[in-house]
């Protein structure tokens, strides 16, 4: 069974809900990566380019009081995105209302309508990240069909997603979902194996759901990253003041048992006397005085690592080898993502927003086959969790 996508969809004279993901870094109002907003373009194109009437919204934002309305105002997303698409965009200052109703129903074939941020509706009970049954049902009444192109939030139940899907006709997924799907919902559904794993990042606790689930399905799970020091204490290796979880050593110490063959730990770190940009020192796993902290995985590790991903045909890597925001321990993230951008004929995936941003930053974007657009939403995909916002999409 496959997912209906937006160009399966019959979009001429349709005003069609398309539900993005715009929720942008900004700054004082200024937006300070339009990333997002360009990775949606496709899916709106693509329906103006056909004869629809694009009606585009998206959350921006957190909004828990009065306060946080002002700072959340998506109207310099909806100038940024008349800038990109070379097109006028229609503006209407509201979720509701009879001004956004007639905007909706005066569009023409080929126009495009945002309104503003639909988290604006949590000020009154949460009506928005709740799924208040009305409100989803209010919106899809502004529509003909929907089109959810919003991984970020594909893994929590809204009305502007699963709350819209239930109450129009024929809900299809846009081209960014659709990649998602493709790229790691084929991990999770059907490997093309050998499968390789790659986690790391900050802390075992954020990633507990996805390494079980990866143990069970990939051949091979890397560890690298903050998380390797409650693995490499729980085996009874001094790791001197490296970051590690205290309440999670048992965790670790079954993870280990579980993991026998699969899991693949560092055997050597980048040490450093304090949390620092400076040079550090190359150590093997066992060799760590009481004073060391880990902060990167060492050139050992990335050789056996690369032992590990010869031949792989699917890899997911989350979370990054070390803390590569500093230059002195950005080399084994940099590895990896080069190990990555090396393999033939296989399916890369990199998920998780550190990760991703490191991939992105280190100028590895065009080399792997996806990067995820969802932090927490990839981690549950990858979890074998079904998420809300990919259910309410129609099989074809
Ligand atoms: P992602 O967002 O990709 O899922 P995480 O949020 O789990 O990744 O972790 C990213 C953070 O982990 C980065 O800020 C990085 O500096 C930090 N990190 C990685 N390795 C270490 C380490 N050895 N010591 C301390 N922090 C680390
Ligand atoms: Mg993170």
């Amino acid at each position: 069974m496959a997912k209906k996508i937006v160009s399966d969809l019959q979009v001429k004279g349709k005003k069609v809900l398309i539900r993005v993901d715009f929720n942008v870094p900004m700054k004082n109002g200024v937006i300070t990566d339009d990333t997002r907003i360009r990775a949606a373009l496709p899916t709106i194109e693509y329906v103006v380019n056909h004869g629809g009437k694009a009606i585009v919204f998206s959350h921006l934002g957190r909004i828990k009081e009065e306060a946080d309305i002002a700072k959340n105002d998506i109207t310099p997303v909806a100038k940024r995105l008349e800038e990109l698409i070379g097109k006028p965009v229609k503006f209407v200052n509201a979720t509701r209302g009879k001004e956004l109703e007639n905007a909706a129903n005066a569009l023409n074939e080929g126009e495009i309508l945002m309104f503003q941020n639909t988290r604006y509706e949590d000020l009154d009970g949460k009506k928005e990240s709740k799924n208040d049954p009305e409100l989803g049902k209010y919106w899809a009444s502004l529509g003909d069909v929907f089109v959810n192109d919003a991984f970020g939030t594909a893994h929590r139940a809204a009305a502007s997603n699963v709350g819209i899907a239930a109450n129009v006709k024929e809900t299809a997924a846009g081209f960014l979902l659709e990649k998602e799907i493709k790229y790691i919902g084929g991990a999770v559904d059907n490997p093309v194996r050998p499968y390789v794993a790659i986690l790391g990042g900050a802390k075992v606790s954020d990633k507990i759901g996805v390494i079980e689930a990866l143990l069970n399905k990939a051949d091979k799970v890397l560890i690298g990253g903050a998380m390797m020091f409650t693995f490499l204490k729980a085996m009874g290796k001094n790791i001197g003041t490296s970051k590690f979880e205290e309440d999670k050593l048992d965790l670790a110490n079954e993870l280990l048992a579980k993991g026998k063959g699969k899991l693949v730990l560092p055997v050597d770190t980048v040490v450093n006397k304090a949390f620092e940009d400076v040079k550090g020192t190359v150590k093997s796993v066992d060799a760590l005085d009481a004073d060391d902290m880990g902060l990167d995985i060492g050139p050992k590790t990335l050789e056996l690592f690369a032992k590990e991903l010869n031949g792989a045909k699917t890899v997911v890597w989350n979370g990054p080898m070390g803390v590569f925001e500093m230059k002195n321990y950005a080399a084994g993230t940099i590895g990896v993502c080069e190990l990555l951008a090396n393999l033939k004929d296989a399916n890369t995936i990199i998920g998780g927003g550190d990760s991703a941003a490191a991939a992105e930053s280190l100028g590895y974007a065009d080399k792997v086959s996806h990067i995820s657009t969802g932090g927490g939403a990839s981690l549950e995909y990858l979890e074998g969790i079904e998420l809300p916002g990919i259910a309410c999409v129609d099989e074809k």
